[in-house]
C-alpha cells in the first residue's frame, strides 16, 4: 500500500515520543485554582521566550485570538485587521460574538499591510466612528502562504499605533516559524506586539494547545475571558506537558521544514501546467496555482488524493502544501514524482 504523503496541514502533525512520555510523567493540579505545575511552568516558560511578563495556556489558536480580543477591547470598539487574517477569515465572527467589536480590514501585500494603511484607517476622535482600540498583526501569514512579514513593517506600525494609544496583537499561530525564516530569536518580532498567541500545535507537533503571552494586567483579563468561553482547563498539565517539549525542542527544527517546501516547490514548479511564485515560498508552505493543467484547485487535490498525495485548495485556482515534522524529504521527492505521474495520465 502507498504511503499517504498529508500535506493538508501542519496541524496534522502527532505527538512525538517524547511528548507522550512528558505527557505520561506530568505533574498536574487543578489549573483553575492555579495549581497546575506543568501548565505553570509552561506559561512562565512562554512568556519569558517571547519576551512578555505572563502568558496563558489556551485549547486552541482561535481562543487565544479571540480572549486576546476580548481583553484588549470594548463593545463597539473597532480593530484593524489585514484582509485576509485568519482573525477575519476563519474565526467563525468571533471578534463580533464575542467581543461585540467591528472589523476593519486594510488590504496586504503578502500579508504586510501598509503602514501609511493602518495609520489613515484609525478613527479620529469624533461621535459619529467607533474607537479603534486594537491592530492585529499575523506573522507567519497563512492565507499568503506562509509569507513572513518583514520586522520593518511590523516596527512601522507598532510605533505610531503606541503614540496613539492603541494595543497591537500579534496572531503568530506559526511565529516560530517566522523566527526560523528570518533567522532570529522570536523576541525580535514579538517586541513589536503588545501579546501574541502562538500555536503549539502545528510545527510544533503539540496534541493541543496556544499560548497568549502579553503584560501582566492583560492576561488577568484574558484569563477571565477563557473562563466565560468554557476554557478554564482542570488537570491539563499532560497537554502542557507536551507543548513544553515543543518550545524546547520542537522550535529548532522548523528550519528542515522550510527547506523541505523549497525542495517540494522547485520540484513541482518544474511540471508544467503547475505555476509557483518562489518568492512566496517563505517557510513551510508552498501555494501552487493549478490554472495551467486545465484543472482548477478543488479537481487538482481530488486527482493527487487518489494517489495518496493531500492538500488544500486555497482559492479556485490554488492549494495549498504545506511541510512538517511527520514528512521527510524523500516524500518530497515521492509527491513530486506522483504528482508527474498524474498529470501525464
Ligand atoms: C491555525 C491558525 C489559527 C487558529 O488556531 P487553531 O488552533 O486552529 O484554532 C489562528 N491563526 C492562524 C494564522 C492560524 O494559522
Amino acid at each position: 500500500m502507498k504511503k499517504i504523503i498529508d500535506l493538508r496541514s501542519d496541524t496534522v502533525t502527532h505527538p512525538t515520543p517524547e511528548m507522550r512520555e512528558a505527557m505520561a510523567r506530568a505533574e498536574v493540579g487543578d489549573d483553575v485554582y492555579g495549581e497546575d505545575p506543568t501548565i505553570n511552568r509552561l506559561e512562565a516558560l512562554g512568556a519569558e521566550m517571547v519576551s512578555k511578563e505572563a502568558a496563558l495556556f489556551v485549547p486552541t489558536g482561535t481562543m487565544g485570538n479571540q480572549v486576546s480580543i476580548m481583553a484588549w477591547t470594548n463593545r463597539g470598539d473597532e480593530i484593524i485587521v489585514e484582509s485576509n487574517a485568519h482573525i477575519f477569515m476563519y474565526e467563525a465572527g468571533g471578534p463580533a460574538v464575542l467581543s461585540g467589536v467591528q472589523v476593519r480590514t486594510v488590504p496586504g501585500t503578502r500579508g504586510a499591510m501598509d503602514p501609511e494603511d493602518v495609520k489613515a484607517a484609525i478613527r479620529p476622535n469624533d461621535l459619529h466612528c467607533p474607537r479603534t482600540s486594537l491592530i492585529c498583526l499575523e506573522n507567519t501569514h497563512n492565507r499568503s502562504g506562509g509569507c513572513v512579514v518583514p520586522l520593518e513593517n511590523m516596527k512601522a506600525i507598532y510605533g505610531p499605533a503606541k503614540e496613539q494609544g492603541l494595543a497591537v496583537h500579534l496572531d503568530g499561530a506559526r511565529v516560530f516559524n517566522a523566527a526560523a525564516a528570518l533567522g532570529v530569536d522570536v523576541r525580535q518580532i514579538t517586541q513589536y506586539t503588545d501579546s501574541v498567541q502562538f500555536c503549539l500545535s502545528k510545527g510544533l507537533c503539540a496534541p493541543v494547545g496556544s499560548l497568549v503571552a502579553g503584560p501582566e494586567d492583560f492576561i488577568d483579563k484574558a484569563r477571565k475571558a477563557r473562563k466565560i468561553l468554557g476554557g478554564g482547563m482542570r488537570q491539563a498539565g499532560v497537554l502542557a506537558a507536551a507543548g513544553i517539549v515543543a518550545l524546547e525542542k520542537m522550535t529548532k527544527r522548523l528550519a528542515e521544514d522550510h527547506d523541505k517546501a523549497q525542495k517540494l516547490a522547485k520540484g513541482l514548479a518544474e511540471i508544467p501546467g503547475l505555476d509557483i511564485d518562489m518568492a512566496t515560498v517563505q517557510s513551510n508552505m508552498v501555494m501552487v496555482e493549478t490554472r495551467g493543467t486545465g484543472m482548477d484547485a478543488s479537481e487538482f487535490s481530488a486527482l493527487m488524493k487518489r494517489y495518496g498525495v493531500l492538500f488544500n485548495s486555497s482559492t479556485q485556482y490554488k492549494v495549498r502544501m504545506v511541510t512538517h515534522n511527520d514528512v521527510d524529504f524523500d516524500d518530497m521527492d515521492e509527491a513530486i514524482r506522483r504528482v508527474k505521474e498524474a498529470l501525464s495520465a
